[in-house]
């Protein structure tokens, strides 16, 4: 059996800004009304006959949306964005002391106070690499809940209405 949640009614949104450097459309700072599906796989089983509690997945799911929330998402290992002073292998030890995220996109400098963005540890933040990022975060936040009877966990992020990523991770 298979349990839904549509983000867009649950509530399971976040509103950011993101680049996707050299794309022609979507290569400059712009923002989208995400929203995030979650679809999970299983037997049902406890003592209520579940796949799994409904309340546990939306509220981890709305944790992770709200750290997104209302900020500039930076994929730290883009290789089109280059930070300043950072070398090749960058990783988050760069930015604990930093008051602001300094970068270069194609000849573009910008200087974004840290506590306006997310850096998070992706190559892009697409919709692709943000479902992927969902599920693995969730799968490690309800862990002590997930039991044998789960079979797999898929999450879509959607960059508003008609528009988005599913990315599905089986669990046997
Ligand atoms: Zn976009």
């Amino acid at each position: 059996m298979k349990i839904v949640i549509n983000g867009i009614n649950a509530n399971l949104r976040f509103s950011s800004a993101h680049i996707i450097p050299k794309h022609d459309f979507c290569g400059y700072i712009h923002g989208h009304s995400y929203f995030v599906d979650v679809e999970i796989e299983g037997d049902r089983s406890g003592a209520f006959d579940f796949v799994i509690d409904f309340k546990d997945v939306k509220k981890s799911v709305c944790k992770i949306c709200k750290e997104l929330d209302h900020k500039l998402l930076i994929p730290i290992f883009n290789n089109n964005i280059k930070f300043k002073f950072a070398d090749e292998d960058i990783n988050f030890d760069f930015f604990e002391d930093k008051e602001y995220v300094e970068f270069n996109i194609d000849g573009k400098e910008y200087k974004i106070p840290k506590i306006d963005v997310v850096l998070l540890p992706l190559k892009h933040s697409s919709a692709e690499e943000l479902a992927k990022y969902f599920t693995e975060l969730l799968i490690k936040d309800i862990s002590s809940i997930l039991k044998e009877n789960i079979s797999s966990v898929a999450i879509g992020v959607n960059e508003g209405i008609g528009q988005g990523a599913f990315f599905k991770m089986n669990l046997i």
